[in-house]
């Protein structure tokens, strides 16, 4: 019999993941997890220090999201949202509406970040050529953005590593750097914009890159002033993750889509919701003849599993008082990421809310100065994944500060050991 890892080499193809490389080395696999702590096949334990690709909340296997997910699958596991409706879709929805942005009052489910965005940006689309204005078919994004791997996504990704190969796949996206370039651009061509899309506050696969204060309300006034719509992607930044439930809330902003993905079912199942206004839906209503419907949909749209753990997410929020517990630990996370500066390696160190990075450097990205940082780390029994030169700290927000201090402590030695 072939081990598990000699299967994941001859039938696997990972994701962002050279596969040479791959297949040259054993595989970490998986096999259960428990709060912060997950355990490979071997029985090796690991802290979970980018919860598990941005996702993770309230920690693994916790037993109320788990108890959700069997309760709804003891019902029925999936049914169609063409033409149905479900339960647990429809009490998620009156819940996001409740705690998103006020004014955001609509919501458009689909299953990841990437379709989120899509969704959003055919909307915008769409919404202009109801209202008439069909000129409005510009989008806007910021450089260095990361909006997700569909087609649609990658148009407004800025990222030219992961980006520029696809080009002739893609629609024309206007990239600004910043508030200035907005407004130059808006001025020039606002009458032909549909939308500006935003990470507000921190743009995640750009290297935890944080956004000078005031950029998002400064986007938001921009767009109105030109008459854009304005997309919030906080597929990485929702649900508590810059210290507050939304990244828009810390600057007032109302987006007219707000996209939502990875924490939303608490990081269990795969889950997105796009939430936009009433004046954006209403723009749709319509005779059927008049073929004012958003034709847009999935397979598995609005499922009732990932919608169940979803309402638990926030059911916890609410018990375990998650984002009153996480502020004395974005002041720790603060304190830690100090006493990285002191590293010869480390040029940088980055923290918003709840997201902390280190960069090391300068080192040419195929040196993979990151990803040896991160396998040393893995040795020492902690999980994350590098964007480039820059070390991702977010573990669940449920860690402790034990954990918290545990996992940067064995990033410095881990930075130490792989770069001096
Ligand atoms: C992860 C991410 C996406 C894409 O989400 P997927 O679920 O991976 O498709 C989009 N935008 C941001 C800001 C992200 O971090």
């Amino acid at each position: 019999m072939d081990s598990l890892a000699d299967k994941d080499h001859r039938y696997l193809w990972h994701p962002f993941t050279q596969m040479q490389d791959w297949m040259a080395e054993k595989p970490v696999i998986i096999e259960k997890g428990h709060g912060v702590r997950l355990w490979d096949t071997e029985g090796r334990e690991y802290l979970d220090a980018n919860a598990s690709i941005w996702t993770n909340i309230h920690g693994h296997n916790h037993p109320q999201i788990n108890a959700a997910i069997c309760a709804q699958l003891e019902k029925v596991a999936h049914t169609s949202f063409l033409g149905l409706s479900n339960v647990p879709a429809i009490e998620l929805a009156e819940k996001l509406v409740r705690i998103a942005p006020s004014g955001l009052s609509r919501v458009f489910y689909s299953d990841n970040g990437s379709t989120s965005l899509e969704v959003a940006l055919k909307m915008a689309l769409h919404y202009w050529i109801h209202r008439g204005q069909p000129q409005r078919r510009r989008f806007v994004a910021f450089a260095d953005a990361y909006h997700g791997d569909t087609v649609g996504a990658v148009s407004l990704g800025g990222i030219d590593l992961f980006h520029a190969t696809y080009r002739p796949l893609l629609f024309d996206v206007e990239h600004v750097a910043d508030a200035a370039g907005l407004k130059t651009l808006l001025e020039k061509h606002g009458s032909e914009v549909a939308a500006v899309a935003i990470e507000p506050l921190i743009q995640g696969a750009a290297g935890m890159k944080v956004w000078p204060r005031g950029l998002m309300a400064e986007t938001r006034r921009l767009c109105d002033e030109h008459g854009a719509l304005l997309i919030a992607d906080e597929v990485m930044t929702g649900f508590g993750r810059t210290g507050t439930m939304f990244a828009c809330e810390q600057e007032q902003v109302t987006p007219d889509f707000l996209c939502l993905a990875k924490g939303l079912s608490g990081g269990y199942l795969p889950l997105a919701a796009t939430l936009t206004t009433e004046r954006v839906f209403d723009a749709f209503l319509g005779d059927y003849a008049e073929r004012k419907t958003f034709f847009h949909g999935h397979s598995f749209t609005g499922n009732p599993l990932g919608c169940m753990a979803g309402l638990a997410s926030l059911e916890i929020f609410e018990q375990e008082r998650t984002l009153e517990k996480l502020q004395p630990k974005i002041a720790l996370l603060a304190a830690e990421l100090a006493k990285f500066q002191t590293l010869k390696p480390v040029v940088a160190t980055r923290q918003c809310g709840f997201i902390g990075a280190v960069e090391v450097g300068p080192y040419p990205w195929e040196a993979k100065a990151g990803i040896r940082v991160c396998q040393r780390a893995r040795e020492m029994g902690v999980l994350t994944r590098p964007v480039g030169n820059v070390i991702v700290i977010m573990p669940p927000l449920c860690v402790t500060e034990d954990e918290l201090r545990q996992i940067c402590e064995v990033l410095r030695r881990a930075i130490a050991a792989a770069l001096s």
